[in-house]
């Protein structure tokens, strides 16, 4: 059987190269090929296409603000062009032109796997203003921002002193998308202000999306399960989400706050909430190793168990590395299981959601409700109490609920 033909290429989408994490990291020294949506062919330099255009702006010291807000006027780099079958993987990561394809790629990808979750497209929150979302890869600012119609990253120094674009940064492009899609699924406030819960919610929801974009790369998902020999409840490379955490956006997807050890700035109120959506699919994922007769139902209570009180954490982990042992690829099928769960779970929540109503709880128990309606409801009561640890108490269903 023959799976690849050169002359039906622009069948398969459009191939680009994107690092699942900031290249000076140890480790993501290589972009991964990743195949994009639109057709081979259908991409035009920039890149550009129907959703999205790149405009590579000389020089722009300015960030966007109201009512300084695009299109971008000013000079110029000329649009990148692809290659002669309509790829853009052929870039030396080290050029300007390839920072311009990662900006696009990273967006089209968290766009294509959110539309994958919703089963449709996802319509911009801007559309009455801007049919497309304005992409501009470098600015002279350090730090990186969406907003309305426009997504913009600058750059920042390192310790050592070297300049390093936040365009590189595929968790932080992400992130930005996750506040983008949310405004699409769950709109704005009525009442046009955004209360400190809806911000501290939104920030949790991005740092979300940015976890699940990461967990669409093969290079992540392999090196996450080695190195932790498939406990992913110990020590991970998860939580090194945005290490770069110089923005204000980036926070961590694996920590252990809870609801009243933090304060009331959004980001630092997120992260309880962040914490449990991360813990809800390291519980899926112990359930699907469970149901696949990978892991034993005493292992399975103990990790959760583990997870919660910090016992016999050793224990666990060299029980989940002895049946690790030559099933790499059963325990990926069945992490990538587990987050297209909670990814699901996650968009149709946003959608139900009143965004007049948004507080931890109405999340949760929107999150439940959705979980319920994808895989039944056998983990309601984990997934409640996931919830309670972190200090949110979901509210019991109507009786109408269930
Ligand atoms: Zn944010």
């Amino acid at each position: 059987m023959v799976l690849y033909y050169a002359d039906r290429d622009r069948d398969f989408g459009t191939r680009v190269r994107l690092f699942p994490q900031a290249p000076f990291l140890a480790g993501f020294t290589e972009p991964e090929v990743v195949w994009l949506s639109p057709p081979a062919g259908s991409i035009a330099s920039g890149p550009a296409d129907d959703r999205m255009y790149v405009v590579d702006a000389i020089n722009k010291d300015e960030p966007y603000a109201f009512p300084y807000l695009p299109p971008y006027r000013g000079l110029a780099r000329a649009p990148v062009e692809p290659d002669a079958s309509g790829h853009f993987a052929h870039l030396p990561p080290d050029s300007r032109d390839f920072l311009a394809v990662h900006m696009y790629g990273s967006v089209r990808r968290v766009l294509d796997i959110f539309e994958s979750y919703l089963g449709r497209r996802i319509e911009w929150p801007f559309q009455r203003d801007y049919p497309r979302l304005e992409i501009i890869p470098l600015i002279e600012w350090d730090n990186a921002q969406s907003g309305y119609g426009y997504i913009e990253f600058g750059r920042f120094s390192s310790a050592e002193g070297k300049f390093h674009a936040f365009g590189l940064n595929f968790d932080v492009i992400a992130h930005e998308m996750g506040h983008t899609i949310l405004f699409s699924l769950l709109g704005f406030p009525t009442s046009g202000q955004m209360p400190l819960a809806f911000r501290a919610f939104h920030e949790a929801c991005a740092d979300v999306t940015a976890l699940i974009g990461l967990l669409h790369f093969d290079s992540v998902l392999d090196r996450l399960l080695r190195s932790c020999r498939g406990n992913i409840y110990t020590i991970n490379e998860l939580n090194r989400l945005a290490e770069i955490s110089e923005t204000k956006q980036i926070r961590l997807a694996s920590n252990n706050a809870r609801i009243w050890e933090v304060g009331d700035e959004p980001h630092e109120l997120s992260r309880p909430l962040t914490g449990a959506c991360f813990d809800v699919i390291v519980y899926l994922y112990a359930s699907e190793l469970r149901e696949r007769g990978l892991i034993p139902s005493d292992l399975w209570s103990l990790a959760f168990e583990t997870n919660k009180i910090g016992a016999a954490a050793d224990d666990v982990s060299s029980a989940f590395a002895r049946l690790y042992e030559n099933r790499h690829f059963a325990f990926k099928a069945a992490l990538m299981e587990a987050r297209d769960i909670f990814g699901r779970s996650l968009v149709a929540a946003w959608q139900t959601l009143p965004s007049d109503q948004v507080t931890f709880e109405a999340f949760g128990a929107a999150l439940l409700s959705a979980c319920s309606g994808i895989s039944g409801e056998q983990h309601l009561d984990e997934i409640r109490e996931i919830f309670r640890w972190r200090g949110i108490e979901i509210p019991s269903p109507s009786p109408s609920f269930r």
